[in-house]
């Protein structure tokens, strides 16, 4: 997916960057997750991508303020909630994880 399909995809001006390394699996997982999941919008998009917020890389879909670094997950652990989740998620598509996020209240 290039650039302007992206931005189509999203709403807005985004920003292609660095995927993120694993935070939960520690040192041991050295392979980078290609989708996360962000827990505003239930919403996919790839691993790096964001969009310029006022001081934050914020969620790419333009319709949502999530900050990627602190309400962003792994697609892989939603799959382990959800195995019936595909392996790689469509964009766009609202994943929702229906039960408590540990830490958080729904
Ligand atoms: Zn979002």
């Amino acid at each position: 997916m290039n650039q302007a399909q992206m931005e189509k995809t999203f709403g807005g001006p985004v920003v292609v960057g660095t995927p993120r390394r694993s935070a939960k699996s520690g040192w041991l997982w050295r392979t980078v997750e290609p989708h996360l999941w962000c827990s505003y919008c239930s919403r996919t998009f790839p691993n790096g991508v964001y969009r310029l917020g006022d001081s934050v890389r914020s969620c790419p879909y333009a319709d949502c303020d999530a900050d990627v670094a602190q309400d962003s997950s792994e697609w892989q652990w939603i799959r382990r909630m959800h195995p019936h989740y595909p392996p790689a998620p469509w964009l766009g598509i609202r994943y929702p994880a229906d039960i408590a996020m540990p830490g958080r209240t729904v």
